[in-house]
């Protein structure tokens, strides 16, 4: 099986009929999104005169964090950097992500793994976040600008974008990949009140896994996901750090009470030294406008689902490939048209990550407390509400219900295996099994 996201083929389409609308465009940021996008139009327009602009403001830092990734960034970055997979891994301080090892999770308190798929071939990378944001940035060819952005308008079938202290520029098309938006409005976000984490408190150990003899490696590694009592810890394995990530809900517990669980674990872990990093307030929500013919919103300024699966990267890619393939294979009199399908094609697909991930804490785990109760009987239960079609324009909510059913049939028809909701039904499948749903 094709261990891709619900993607499209965003090979190099430059001569497409939609390239001759596309004289210049705006990436801004220089997060893990906005330095995706930057790479991706200067590979896909590389033998066109379309002007690419790279901008951020320097006084914003990046988020930083985003270590684990899907399978199908592999190839992504070969295609992108033009170097082996074993220099990009390299280059990333990174290991080979063969899935996400659960722990304490689900009913049957037993641990399992989420493989990806074909199991024990395909793998993903663990990669520092700000390294690749470097490493993509030696393949752009943009002109850079450090600025602040004030605001991203509509105009003339494109959009203005207008800067602190800089006149307004306009282009024909703008990522804007400026990352968490400052507060969630009903208007403009679907919240995602079904996944019942918000906070993270970040912590960095020594590496317990280091090259030898200058090559990758190529040991199989997996993001553990312990289950605790007021959330779960990812463990990331790099060749110069480990990263450890609590992840919890401040409304339900105190920080205080999370740093104690925090220390208590990574006693029993064996590690006697960390750093700490930083503590981290997330939104889960989907923008309900993340194309619209000339702005494109891409990684966290577009949807955010807690990091569980890791689908933030896998999304920006996804964002960035169906942007640049709509805009480069079709006419551009189609544009008006396209954008609401791909708006609402790209909401569906998050959304149902979003799905994938809530159900996740359906059936608790071996803590009976107050966060893990909220979790299971608090949370998840609004997952039918708050995406019901009517409230989210889309029928993600039915598609997920379609893998459920699929899994409670007595048989799997063959034609059915290679089914998708976002993730693969194999996802689905180890994910029911793990947790005790089936
Ligand atoms: C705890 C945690 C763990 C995570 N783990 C994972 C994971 O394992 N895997 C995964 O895929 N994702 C993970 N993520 C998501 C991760 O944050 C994103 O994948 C990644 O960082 C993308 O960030 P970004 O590029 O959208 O934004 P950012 O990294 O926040 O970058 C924003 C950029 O915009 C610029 N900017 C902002 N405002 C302006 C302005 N007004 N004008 C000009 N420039 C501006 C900034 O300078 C910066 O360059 C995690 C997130 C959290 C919170």
């Amino acid at each position: 099986m094709n261990w891709q996201p619900e993607s499209v083929d965003a090979s190099n389409r430059m001569n497409g009929p939609g390239s001759t609308s596309l004289r210049k465009i705006a990436v801004i940021g220089r997060g893990t999104a906005g330095s995706l996008a930057a790479a991706s139009v200067t590979n896909q327009l590389k033998d066109s005169d379309c002007e690419l602009h790279h901008i951020h403001d320097s006084s914003i830092p990046i988020s930083g964090v985003g270590e684990g990734s899907w399978p199908s960034l592999v190839g992504e970055l070969q295609k992108l950097t033009d170097l082996p997979h074993e220099t990009v891994q390299q280059r990333l301080n990174g290991t080979r992500k063969y899935g996400v090892a659960f722990e304490g999770w689900g009913r049957l308190q037993r641990n399992f793994t989420h493989y990806f798929t074909p199991q024990q071939v395909s793998y993903a990378y663990h990669l520092s976040a700000d390294v690749m944001a470097d490493l993509l940035q030696e393949g752009t060819r943009a002109r850079h600008v450090d600025a602040r952005v004030l605001g991203i308008a509509r105009a003339d079938g494109g959009a203005e974008v207008s800067f602190d202290g800089m006149a307004a520029e306009h282009y024909d098309l703008v990522f804007d990949a400026r990352g968490f938006p400052r507060e969630l409005d009903a208007d403009q976000h679907i919240d995602i009140p079904f996944i019942p984490t918000n906070t993270a408190v970040i912590r960095r150990t020594p590496a317990v896994i280091g090259e030898e003899s200058g090559e990758a490696i190529r040991q199989p590694t997996y993001t553990r996901a312990v289950a605790r009592p007021h959330g779960w810890v990812f463990v990331i394995p790099l060749t110069v750090h480990t990263s450890y990530g609590y992840i919890f809900n401040r409304n339900v517990s105190s920080l205080a009470e999370v740093n104690a669980d925090f220390d208590d674990f990574l006693e029993a872990d064996g590690v006697t030294e960390f750093e700490p990093r930083a503590v981290i307030p997330f939104p889960n929500f989907v923008h309900r406008r993340i194309y619209d013919g000339a702005i494109a919103r891409i990684g966290n300024a577009a949807a955010f689902m807690e990091p569980l699966e890791a689908t933030a990267i896998v999304s920006a890619q996804l964002q960035i490939g169906m942007v640049l393939h709509i805009r480069l294979s079709r006419a551009p009199e189609n544009l008006e048209r396209d954008a609401p399908v791909v708006n609402r094609f790209l909401i569906s697909t998050i959304l149902r990550y979003g799905l994938f991930v809530g159900w996740h804490y359906s059936c608790g785990s071996l803590y009976d407390t107050p966060f893990w109760r909220h979790a299971r009987d608090h949370a998840w239960p609004q997952h039918r509400l708050a995406a019901a079609p009517e409230s989210v324009g889309c029928s993600a909510l039915s598609k997920f219900d379609d893998m459920i059913d699929l899994l409670n049939q007595p048989v799997i028809a063959r034609e059915d295996w290679h089914r998708m909701c976002a993730v693969p039904l194999t996802s689905y499948a180890q994910i029911s099994q793990g947790l005790g749903i089936v």
